[in-house]
């Protein structure tokens, strides 16, 4: 059961969390983390930890009776089915005219991701984050944190003549032909893998289409590299299945936690009350924004303010499918993992960063699928709701038009130059493109409002933010790398200058 009391506590287990948690673990703190999903290190009956991407089971999603992918259709069928409700490792949070997908279980989104390891425009940065010192980061914690997610490259001669990458080449040429650049992306999963599973030589997990549902090999994510790391300091205990609800602050400084223990059903089967002196809220945009929401308008941390809740983006996500010519085919074997984008970020009107994105269906079905990260000036805020006891997004369909507009200005280039058009049928309805869904929730207790430049929560001492509720709404690629690095630098700070050893 739960100790009474940990010197450390970090909420979550997501990149914030992990970074956050080994470094406290090096320097000596004893660390206790806090985890709502589960362990994802041990195979089922069927010899897989994570359930297959094709034919989803319980393990696919967090309680939920059925599945709900990004893709909701084909040639307008529904590709959902109904699964058993149970604590699987994709959520999908809706809010109105925004649904949010997040991972859940330890390692968080790391779980699910495309392993997508990007390091933003330094120019972009600087833009969205001034008070930060660049050269800091990307001299010191952005090779620090590529570093330790083990980020690595595909073999460009690899590249050229695999098939699982033939979807790949396709939009290249096609981006090429309209006069795009288009760049390789580097990656956390293990491209020395892939390459044997394309060879035959060991089981297939991005061949076999796996991604958001969970990768049964290849990947490094979190709990093989930062967590492996924390646990192995001896500093550091991981509990799953337990999720924080509220925060109360004593007088004597300590913080309380109320924390709900779930069964894998979801059923909340305890209550604990937990106390610690130094509390790191990694439990994700949507996860800790509402944590502090919920204490200031309840009255648990009274001082909290206004800042809490605001500067929220879903760093400008649009997703959309283009119809090839039957002479351009895809493939049938799409690797999960993307490898290439087209970078049109530098375009001063409308800056886009367009991973090609697979259609792993294991079927030829001449679509190029791409998800485009625009530069959405709009910006969300969350309000608590007493009602359902929870954070409500304020986000409307207009607050997506942007994107729509910057992916349509250069899409139409492409399809121009191409003599393609546009899939109608892969969102549920006639629409092209696809707003109403984010991966990339950042936002909602920023840097340097919110907290101050290093992740401390105003008015609450020994309180401090770690994840992607830091960066105010956009990164302009996909953001993990950018999270890991800014916890790498806060957590520095904190160390030399708040935490008390020995
Ligand atoms: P998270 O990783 O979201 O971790 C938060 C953790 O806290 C979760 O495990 C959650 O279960 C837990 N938690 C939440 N609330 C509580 C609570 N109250 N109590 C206890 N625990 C709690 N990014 C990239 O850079 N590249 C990609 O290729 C990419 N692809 C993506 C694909 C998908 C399908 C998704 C969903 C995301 C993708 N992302 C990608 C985004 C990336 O995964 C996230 O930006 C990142 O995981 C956010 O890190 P974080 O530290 O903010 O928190």
């Amino acid at each position: 059961s739960d100790g009474a009391f940990s010197p450390a506590v970090v909420v979550g287990t997501g990149y914030g969390a992990a970074v956050t948690a080994l470094r406290l673990g090096q320097a000596g703190v004893p660390t206790l983390m806090l985890e709502m999903g589960q362990l994802w290190d041990t195979p089922a009956e069927d010899g897989r930890t994570f359930s297959p991407m094709l034919s989803p089971d319980r393990r696919s999603m967090w309680l939920k009776d059925r599945t709900e992918m990004p893709l909701a259709s084909f040639l307008w069928l529904d590709i959902n089915r109904r699964i058993e409700r149970y604590a699987g490792v994709l959520d999908r949070v809706d809010h109105g005219d925004m649904s949010v997908y997040v991972g859940r279980g330890v390692g968080g989104g790391s779980l699910v991701n495309g392993a997508m390891a990007v390091t933003p425009k330094r120019w972009y940065f600087e833009e969205i984050l001034p008070e930060v010192d660049a050269d800091e980061m990307y001299g010191v914690y952005f090779p620090r944190a590529n570093a330790a997610l083990g980020v690595n490259s595909v073999d460009p001669g690899w590249f050229e003549t695999c098939d699982s990458y033939r979807y790949a080449r396709l939009s290249r040429r096609h981006a090429h032909k309209a006069g795009y650049r288009t760049t390789f992306v580097p990656s956390v999963y293990d491209f020395d893998y892939m390459r044997r599973e394309e060879a035959g030589e060991v089981p297939r997990s991005a061949l076999a289409s796996e991604v958001i549902f969970g990768n049964n090999h290849g990947k490094r994510s979190l709990d093989r590299t930062y967590l492996a790391a924390a646990l192995g300091t001896g500093n550091v205990t991981i509990r799953t299945l337990r999720e924080v609800r509220e925060i109360r602050r004593a007088g004597d400084g300590t913080y309380w936690l109320t924390v709900n223990e779930l069964d894998q059903a979801g059923n909340v089967v305890a209550r604990r009350q937990l106390g610690t002196r130094y509390l790191f809220l990694g439990a994700g945009s949507l996860g800790s924004t509402e944590l502090l929401l919920r204490a200031r308008d309840t009255g648990t941390l009274p001082d909290l303010g206004e800042e809490i809740g605001r500067g929220w983006g879903p760093n400008g996500n649009v997703m959309l499918g283009r119809a090839n010519h039957a002479w351009d085919l895809t493939g049938i074997t799409q690797s999960g993992m993307p490898a290439l984008g087209i970078d049109a970020w530098d375009d001063p009107e409308h800056p886009v960063f367009a991973e090609i994105a697979p259609m792993p269906a294991g079927v030829e079905l001449w679509v190029s699928l791409y998800l485009a990260i625009t530069r959405n000036p709009e910006r969300g805020h969350f309000t608590y709701d007493a009602a359902t006891d929870s954070a409500r997004l304020h986000w409307t369909a207009g607050q997506g038009e942007p994107s729509i507009r910057a992916a349509k200005a250069h899409f139409d280039r492409i399809n121009r130059a191409n003599g393609t058009i546009y899939r109608h049928d892969l969102f549920g309805d006639t629409r092209v493109f696809e707003n109403r869904f984010t991966y990339h929730p950042l936002g909602g207790l920023a840097l340097g409002t919110a907290t101050d430049l290093y992740g401390r929560v105003h008015g609450y001492p020994n309180l401090y933010v770690t994840d992607g509720s830091l960066i105010p709404g956009s990164t302009g690629v996909n953001p993990f790398v950018t999270i890991t690095a800014l916890a790498e630098r806060n957590i520095e700070r904190v160390l030399a200058e708040d935490i008390r050893r020995g």
